[in-house]
């Protein structure tokens, strides 16, 4: 099968390992001249990583990560967890994002990767599907797969009115700094006052990344740097945290990256006879949940599955869509839990919850 997916991100790029795994023959359409990755480091679950076992790269990627044994801390650095939770629902691999993409896409094959190239939309046919770009000849394919991010514009050509809307004040700052004499075991996750969450971990290669999340951020004034450390304040009470305020002062304005949170609103369908959207072209969701990549890497392992033997996609393309567009729902509902969660022990409970239902309950690929 002919199989064209548009966006070489983590997804697509997943996407396209994991069909070639079962002979589709996979050309990935990138706008971006290179392969890249926004941001500097992604936890996975293990969900994740079986997928990226099935492709023969477990361990590669094992090996470029750090495993975080996660606390939930409150302002004034008390570590709270969960009762009645198995440890490795607190348990996920840190790996450098840049890396991982470059991995997925020379285990792709660059030659099937088309960088500079930008999809404006398609037109589908009872036998095949015509891509178009916006300079050059349309591609034909059996398969069109939009893993093209919030702002999918498959998206938009197949639910049309489905664009990404703000989530309201929910913006994120975060960095990488080398390593100081910060505490070494890290302060990821605090949820402090106000409805700021945040805190650092040790990566690899000597490096500390930091982050903040806040919800109902008033209108940005000043820098970056100065409104990543006005929100941080939220963070730290008798003295927990000084390190985290001093991380971020002396984090170079040009190394901060501030994004504001898009949500990718609820779907009434996913996909029609050969057209299906995966990844955060599906079902974007803000990063409080920190799952979000894990789960469009299981969305990958689920489309594989299906069309696996298949010669017409559109019956497995149904299968697919009704197993993640069930699970996603359930995915909001604990993302509107953990959102309003009053506090660390709340957040802890929370959480717990949504790691152990997403591990517990991950489909058997
Ligand atoms: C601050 C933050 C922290 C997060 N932390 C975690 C975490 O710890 N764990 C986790 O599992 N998830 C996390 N997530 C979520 C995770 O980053 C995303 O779910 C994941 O990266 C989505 O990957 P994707 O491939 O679907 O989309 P993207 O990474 O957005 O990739 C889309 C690709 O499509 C390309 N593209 C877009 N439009 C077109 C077009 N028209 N034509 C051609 N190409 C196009 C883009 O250039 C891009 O390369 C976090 C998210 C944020 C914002």
């Amino acid at each position: 099968m002919r199989t064209v997916i548009v966006g070489a991100g983590l997804v697509g790029l997943t996407t396209a390992a994991s069909l070639r795994l079962i002979g589709h023959d996979v050309t990935v359409l990138e706008h971006a001249p290179e392969v890249r990755a926004v941001g500097a480091e992604i936890g996975l679950w293990p969900n994740a990583l079986r997928e990226f076992d099935k492709l023969g790269i477990g361990d590669a990627v094992r090996h470029m990560g750090d495993t975080v044994d996660a606390w939930f801390f409150d302002a004034a650095g008390k570590p709270e967890r969960a009762d009645g939770y198995d440890p490795s629902r607190y348990r996920f691999l840190m790996v450098p994002r840049p890396g991982l993409n470059t991995l997925l896409a020379e285990t792709v094959g660059l030659e099937r990767i088309r960088l500079g190239t930008h999809v404006t939309g398609f037109t589908e046919h009872d036998t095949h599907v015509e891509v178009h770009v916006s300079d050059g000849p349309s591609s034909r394919a059996d398969l069109l797969i939009g893993a093209d991010g919030v702002y999918s514009d498959v998206r938009a050509a197949l639910v049309p009115g489905s664009s990404a809307v703000e989530h309201e004040g929910n913006r994120v700052w975060r960095a990488m700094v080398p390593s100081g004499d910060e505490r070494p075991e890290g302060t990821a996750l605090t949820i402090g006052s106000n409805r700021t969450r945040g805190g650092y971990t040790r990566v690899a290669g000597g490096q500390t990344m930091w982050w903040v999340n806040q919800f109902n951020a008033g209108a940005p004034a000043g820098g970056k740097r100065e409104r990543a450390l006005r929100q941080a304040r939220n963070l730290a009470k008798d003295g927990w945290h000084d390190e985290l305020a001093a991380m971020i002062a002396a984090t170079p304005e040009e190394a901060i990256l501030e994004n504001q949170i898009m949500l990718v609103p609820r779907l009434p369908y996913w996909t029609t006879g050969r057209v299906a959207l995966i990844g955060d072209a599906a079902h974007g969701l803000s990063p409080h949940l920190a799952v979000g990549g894990t789960l469009g890497i299981e969305d990958a392992g689920v489309l594989r599955a299906e069309l696996d033997g298949e010669t017409d996609p559109a019956e497995a393309l149904v299968r697919y869509e009704t197993a993640r567009r069930a699970r996603m729902d359930k995915v909001r509902e604990h993302s509107d839990a953990i959102e309003y969660a009053d506090g660390a022990v709340e957040n802890a409970e929370r959480f717990a919850a949504l790691s152990d239902w997403m591990l517990t309950t991950a489909p058997a690929t």
